[in-house]
């Protein structure tokens, strides 16, 4: 019988040399010191704001025991990458805090690191520090990204303003409803919408190059990223601007698969899912109504659809979500972990 390797095998110091060290851009001249010393040291241009964001990720509430490790490694590095598109910031630099048990096996570790590794290499961002250590209880992940935005240019939650017409990236629910699927809350039959589904859950499209060019373009006045569900990000705009939002669930861009899944049985139900089950990190924002052409250009240089799906509006904090042109009070809320 054969015992397989854990991290105490290789001991802390070994194994941020071997897995973590090396994952790292080398064309970034901003890193004046990465891993290896007490702190990190990088060269933030002058006319540049610091953009700064973390996640936790936690075994038994966002994962599972047999979660696959490299899947883990891209998505813990991605939802963050979602926060600086979500800025209209490019992100460069990232420090990793890993508790994990002493029995973890090496292998997870290995996996782990080069799910890490293809995320940075995909979005150019660098792990230039972080913290280890032995954890008597679950697997915790934290990472904190950083990234740059110009002066003053970062594009904030608070300045959505009456009349502005309301987009969002892509399309929405497929995570929640890859994720019920695995649950055995939602029936599918057809194999490539499973798969299709259960993607999306596993590895987020963060929507950097469209928050990018909404910011070079000055186009988005308010923009945030769909963690917690589209009518719950969407109020949190409304609560950091002082205003209301009424959403169109009939305009709300859906996947084949998701369309699929709307069109069986317990369509009501399936479309609360869609609406409020968040984990979809793409990205809404707001923008004034004479932006039409401005939104096609984006859509061309990107490849990422941008869907019209309501309007901002006088009102405290309220989104209201209307089908068929009347309001439509839903049964759920966004995700909340208190
Ligand atoms: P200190 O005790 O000074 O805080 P550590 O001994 O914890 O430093 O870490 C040594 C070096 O390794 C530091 O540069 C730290 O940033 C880096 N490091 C520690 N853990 C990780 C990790 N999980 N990923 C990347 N770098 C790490
Ligand atoms: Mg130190």
């Amino acid at each position: 019988m054969s015992i397989e390797k854990t991290v105490s095998a290789l001991g802390e110091f070994q194994l941020i040399e071997t897995l973590f060290s090396r994952l790292v851009m080398a064309d970034d001249k901003r890193i004046i010191k990465g891993v290896g010393d007490d702190s990190a040291v990088l060269n933030i241009p002058r006319t540049q704001h610091l953009l700064t964001t973390t996640d936790t990720l936690i075994e038994g509430v966002h994962f599972n025991s047999d979660t696959d490790p490299f899947i883990l490694g891209r998505k813990a590095l991605r939802v963050n990458l979602s926060d600086i598109a979500a800025m209209g910031g490019v992100p460069h630099w990232y420090v990793l805090s890993l508790a994990i048990p002493s029995t973890t096996s090496l292998k997870w570790a290995e996996e782990f690191a080069r799910g890490l590794d293809e995320a940075g290499k995909r979005f150019n961002v660098s792990l230039v520090g972080g913290d280890m250590v032995a954890s008597t209880g679950p697997i915790i992940i934290t990472i904190t990204l950083n990234g740059l935005v110009g002066e003053g240019r970062a594009i904030m939650r608070s300045s959505a303003q009456v009349g502005d017409r309301i987009y969002v990236t892509g399309t929405i629910g497929d995570s929640a409803l890859g994720l019920a699927h695995r649950l055995g809350r939602v029936k599918i039959s057809d194999a490539h919408h499973i798969e299709f589904l259960k993607h999306r859950h596993q590895i987020p499209e963060p929507r950097l190059s469209v928050g990018k060019m909404l910011q070079d373009t000055a186009i988005a006045r308010s923009i945030i990223d769909v963690s917690d569900g589209l009518v719950a990000d969407l109020e949190h705009i409304c609560s950091a601007s002082g205003v209301g939002a009424r959403l169109h669930a009939d305009k709300v861009p859906l996947s084949d698969a998701a369309r699929a899944v709307l069109d069986g049985d317990d369509t009501n139900r399936m479309m609360q899912m869609v609406l409020t089950g968040g984990e979809d990190y793409e990205l809404i924002f707001t923008a004034s109504a004479d932006i039409a052409d401005a939104i096609s250009d984006i859509t061309d240089q990107t490849g990422v659809a941008l869907t019209e799906i309501g309007e901002i509006v006088k009102g405290e904090s309220v989104v209201t979500v209307c089908r068929d042109g009347e309001p439509w009070v839903l049964e759920r809320g966004g995700w909340k972990h208190f």
